[in-house]
């Protein structure tokens, strides 16, 4: 193969408004989301973009692993061995860096690397990574803890009124009582035939999760997401245990190693692995592999214009997540649904290119 050097990366972080504050179970107030973008361009004239995001904190500090740790270590290096370069910026910074902020930053790199590889070859990233079809099944993730139950009715409303085949909301609210009626209600209002999914953002005890568990038992849930903490392996094996609702998590596994342990230990339904913080397109494929070594399908969290084409490209996918964080509409391909299924980009390289005009006007900084 030829090589292809890396002749220069610009990094790029853009904190975004919400059209309106969003709340769950331990975050809090959203107001913002970051996204920090790394362009990478070679020698002979391609441009991949790559990105990570956060719920509007820390961005800062992925840029300057970017810019100031990363960024030099990356000039003249090969962009074709996509594996080298991930396994480098893993190990120069594993010390300070395993599984936290680091897996952000390298994910930016990853991605902008595959857009190269995927433009190289002339195809779109869901025949590159995999190929099994270009559609997904998809679900709303909404995050909507702090909406009346009123507005919480007419938000899942409006995912229907989208085309929506399925729909999550966030729970953990003090009382337990009020996510149940919550839950019912929402039930009442999609009936019988949308999936429906829900989201603790592991801020519940183990006692509080099956006390929850059992009284949704009967609303038909798809799954219960993050019942707890995500470090502990061996309460969410025992909640499943204790549950007829499939039990899932991913989004705050950030290696390849803490991923291993929670399919030993977990007894996990679902797997959420998300390609902006588990090393790019690189590890969320490994992640999928081990899934299907463990016979549970994949899904996905956030950046729903990127793993749109990485969950269309699996055959055991399950259902894309298309998150609260619209990242897609500032990008020039917004996310495409068609009878409740999610469209992969059918264009060269990963789809996902920022419009300039969009984000200009939420730029932080920039190198
Ligand atoms: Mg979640």
């Amino acid at each position: 193969m030829t090589i292809r050097k890396i002749k220069s990366i610009k990094n790029a972080i853009y904190n975004i408004p919400l059209a309106e504050v969003l709340s769950d179970a331990k975050h809090g107030d959203h107001t913002h989301f970051e996204v920090i973008v790394s362009t990478i361009f070679t020698d002979d004239g391609f441009e991949g973009t790559g990105y990570t995001y956060t719920g509007g904190k820390g961005g800062r500090a992925i840029f300057s692993l970017l810019e100031d740790e990363i960024k030099p270590s990356l000039i003249g290096k090969d962009a074709n061995q996509i594996q080298d370069i991930w396994n480098s910026m893993y190990w120069n910074l594993h010390y300070v860096g395993r599984g936290g902020l680091l897996s952000f930053a390298m994910s930016a790199v990853d991605i902008a690397l595959w857009d190269i590889k995927c433009k190289v070859l002339d195809k779109p990233l869901w025949q590159v990574a995999g190929g099994a079809d270009n559609k997904t099944d998809c679900y709303a993730g909404g995050i909507d803890l702090n909406f009346t139950q009123e507005k919480l009715l007419n938000n899942i409303q409006g995912y229907l009124d989208r085309g929506f085949h399925a729909v999550k909301i966030k729970v953990g609210k003090e009382d337990y009582l009020e996510d149940v009626a919550r839950a019912e209600a929402v039930r009442k209002l999609i009936g019988s035939d949308i999936k429906f999914m829900v989201d603790a953002n592991y801020s519940m005890s183990e006692e509080k999760a099956v006390k929850f568990a059992k009284a949704i038992e009967h609303l038909d849930i798809t799954w219960f997401e993050e019942p707890t903490l995500p470090d502990e392996y061996k309460m969410y094996g025992r909640i499943a245990d204790a549950t007829s609702i499939p039990i899932a998590m991913g989004e705050n596994l950030h290696t390849y190693h803490e991923f291993t342990y929670a399919f030993e230990q977990s007894k996990l339904g679902f797997v959420q692995p998300d390609a902006s913080n588990i090393g790019g397109i690189t590890g969320w494929l490994e992640i999928s592999e081990l899934a299907k070594h463990n016979n549970i399908p994949v899904c996905s969290h956030g950046m729903h214009e990127l793993h749109v084409s990485l969950l269309s490209s699996q055959p055991h996918a399950g259902y894309l997540e298309v998150h609260s964080f619209p990242i897609d509409e500032y990008t020039t391909c917004p996310l495409e649904l068609d009878n409740g299924k999610a469209i992969a980009p059918n264009i060269s390289g990963t789809g996902v290119e920022f419009d300039p005009q969009l984000v200009n006007p939420h730029l932080l900084k920039s190198s």
